[in-house]
């Protein structure tokens, strides 16, 4: 069993872009947008600021407080939008209730949807003609290609069927021409169809819900979940003792596809700005 070290793959990426915004001189912003206190958010808002600083994209920060109206926020949208210094921008989820996020989403111009969460973008990544990569889902990709695996041919199992992880991810190993199935809360016999998987991608949100018995000698397994356990410490979905001994590769959690998201985005955001020259 080899573990894939996100934070190294991850850093690779984040260089990969630096590098190139260094070389071509680009300049380039990303306005990230928060409302409202939410811890979680705060913490992922501040590794992106510091993702980068780390690339050389200026990042604007909108800290806006909770009782922002959704007419306000759009305004803001409409602002960013028409902002030539600004080429991604970001709304960081959850928003308040009040707020329709869909309404938000799809206010933000398609070209500088670096989230890739546009209806717009959506679609593109359906056809496989995409402007932007969903970040985790890009992130997993890269795991997957830095052990080395042939996606080709090869028996894929995503369990979860959201639109920001399962969906996209299903259709981006599509896309490389894997065998893809999507299983979710009323999938029958799930464990018998994770064990047709070579390569497993877990995308629940329930600590330990992916289980040995669940995985197949030698797959591919890639733990998408953040949970906390009941030590309150940072788990993902698989159970990584049991499991990890039967793969050929396993992510870890932390330190696997967390670090992905953030330098995906970075990629995303510097593809906003060649999109708009
Ligand atoms: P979500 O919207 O809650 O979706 C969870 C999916 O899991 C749903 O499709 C659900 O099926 C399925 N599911 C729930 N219980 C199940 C069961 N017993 N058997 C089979 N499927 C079941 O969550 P999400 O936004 O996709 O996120 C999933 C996990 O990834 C979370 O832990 C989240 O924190 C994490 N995440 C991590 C990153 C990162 O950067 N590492 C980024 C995004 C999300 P139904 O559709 O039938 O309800």
């Amino acid at each position: 069993m080899q573990l894939i070290d996100g934070k190294t793959v991850s850093q690779a990426v984040k260089e990969r872009v630096r590098d190139e915004i260094a070389h071509d001189g680009l300049k380039i912003g990303l306005a990230v947008v928060i409302v409202g206190n939410d811890q979680a958010s705060r913490v992922y808002v501040n590794n992106k600021k510091k993702a980068c600083e780390f690339c050389g994209i200026t990042s604007y920060e909108y800290a806006l407080p909770e009782e922002t109206t959704e007419e306000q926020l759009l305004e803001l949208v409409d602002t960013l939008n028409n902002d030539g210094k600004v080429n991604g921008i970001l709304v960081q989820l959850p928003l308040p209730e009040h707020i329709n996020e869909k309404k938000i989403i799809e206010h933000i111009s398609p070209m500088k949807d670096v989230d890739a969460f546009h209806a717009v973008n959506v679609g593109r990544i359906m056809i496989g003609d995409y402007a932007f990569l969903p970040c985790t889902p890009a992130g997993v990709m890269e795991l997957i290609h830095s052990t080395g695996t042939e996606i080709a041919g090869k028996e894929c199992v995503v369990i979860g069927r959201s639109n920001i992880v399962g969906k996209p991810m299903a259709m981006l190993l599509l896309h490389e021409n894997g065998t893809v199935t999507v299983c979710h809360s009323r999938t029958k016999n799930l464990a018998e169809v994770c064990r047709r998987a070579d390569i497993l991608v877990s995308a629940v949100g329930r600590a330990g819900f992916v289980t040995a018995d669940m995985v197949k000698e030698g797959a591919v397994v890639i733990d998408v979940g953040m949970n906390r356990n009941a030590e309150g410490k940072l788990c993902g979905d698989v159970d990584f003792d049991g499991v990890a001994p039967k793969c050929s590769f396993i992510t870890p959690v932390p330190g696997g596809v967390g670090p992905m998201t953030i330098a995906m985005l970075m990629e995303n955001t510097l593809r906003a700005k060649k999109l708009q020259s």
